[in-house]
């Protein structure tokens, strides 16, 4: 049988020469994988207290919001600078070159709320630890983080799990 791992195509070379991209479109257009992964991401949650999923732009917004139906909680984007129409806070996080900023409106979780994160993938987690960053800020508690891919030689994981957020991944790539 297929794993989700099996559905994902790597694309060389993009965004830049040398990169080798972990294509997950080829899995979301998959119905047998699109469905494993969604049954597997909410897995280790099973029975936990959520009251939002929280997606990082893009493909966590896919991720997200098919958890957020299946847990019928509420689901809030994490969006690129500038994305977002209504009031919101802001949080930068360093890229390989230069800096970046993610943003969430102001009132979208509430003080208390206990928060799942989903993203398609881990690198050096800096995105995902300005999404962190964030939903603190407003007072609610990450109770997980969760991916399809992890790269492990890239450290997210670990710098994820020193703030003391668990961290679920479905596959690892080199
Ligand atoms: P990080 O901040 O270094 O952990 O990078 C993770 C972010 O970059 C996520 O939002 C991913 O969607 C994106 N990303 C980085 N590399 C890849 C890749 O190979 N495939 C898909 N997304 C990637």
């Amino acid at each position: 049988m297929k794993t989700v791992k099996d559905y994902i195509r790597t694309i060389a070379d993009f965004p830049h020469e040398g990169i080798m991209f972990r294509d997950v479109t080829t899995l979301f257009a998959d119905p047998r994988g699109f469905r494993m992964a969604i049954d597997q991401l909410l897995h280790p949650y099973a029975g936990a207290r959520i009251d939002k999923v929280v997606g990082l732009e893009a493909r966590g917004f896919i991720l997200g919001g098919a958890i957020a139906h299946q847990l019928t909680v509420g689901f809030v984007p994490i969006r690129k600078k500038g994305k977002l129409p209504g009031a919101t806070i802001s949080q930068a996080y360093k890229l390989e070159y230069g800096e970046a900023v993610m943003e969430i409106h102001d009132d979208a979780l509430k003080p208390g709320e206990k928060v799942l994160i989903v993203d398609d993938l881990l690198a050096t987690g800096g995105t995902c630890e300005a999404g962190i960053k964030l939903v603190q800020r407003l007072g609610a508690e990450v109770v997980g983080c969760t991916f399809i891919v992890d790269l492990p030689e890239l450290g997210g994981r670990r710098l994820l799990e020193r703030q003391g957020v668990p961290v679920n991944v479905l596959c690892e790539f080199d």
